[in-house]
């Protein structure tokens, strides 16, 4: 069955009621580098390392702080020598460019290492409420397990879809309701169909 927007939405609402990003943080430019953290690595790891990282440096002394320090910290989230060389980069860039702030500036952002559109779209949305749709595994799974995107769509073309499907006003709402949808009940092995009120949506349980 054709799903329609407010279908989605209303049974979101219901299985996800209340959905926040679960990468914590308090200042802007904590959350651009968790999100860079968060690369091939669980929220829960993330936030276990950050609450290190962010108790010993602000964004003015990560640029100067050693390079084998920040990978000691950061060492349980994986590929920990690139993304502390990206850090200490995306540290730099923002305290001489913007003293230390995190822009709304999409093209800027996007020239930062380690920061694709997805991590892009997510700060963009948490920090500055700018309409956005980030695309991660979780979503693609779901997009395609309920009809909205097709396997060999590039993220991209999931996020276009997504956005041409969903009105702009619900986009940063909706996309934290697919992503905890596709970390909780619709995951990727072992999937809660029982109690998924998306059921009769769903392409994937009838194959
Ligand atoms: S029925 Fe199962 S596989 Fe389909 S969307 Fe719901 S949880 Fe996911």
């Amino acid at each position: 069955m054709m799903m329609k927007s407010n279908e989605l939405i209303d049974n979101l609402n219901k299985m996800i009621p209340n959905p926040k990003c679960e990468l914590e943080y308090n200042k802007d430019y904590e959350l651009l580098i968790a999100t860079v953290l968060s690369a091939q690595c669980k929220d829960k790891t993330v936030n276990q390392v950050t609450k290190i990282l962010f108790k010993k440096y602000d964004i003015f002394s990560l640029k100067e702080a050693d390079l084998k320090d920040i990978e000691n910290i950061i060492k349980p989230v994986g590929t920990f020598r690139k993304k502390s060389i990206f850090i200490k980069e995306i540290a730099n860039r923002l305290c001489s460019d913007f003293n230390g702030k995190v822009p709304n500036n999409r093209e800027y952002l996007e020239s930062l290492p380690g920061v694709g559109r997805k991590t892009c779209n997510l700060v963009l949305s948490n920090i500055y409420n700018v309409p956005a749709i980030a695309v991660d595994t979780h979503v693609k799974r779901v997009s395609n397990r309920l009809g909205l995107a097709n396997k060999l769509d590039s993220v991209l073309t999931i996020e276009k879809k997504l956005m041409r499907f969903l009105p702009k006003k619900v986009w940063g709402r909706t996309h934290h309701q697919l992503v905890l949808f596709g970390r909780y009940i619709c995951t990727s092995k072992n999937p809660n169909c029982k109690n998924c009120l998306l059921k009769k949506y769903c392409k994937y349980i009838k194959n």
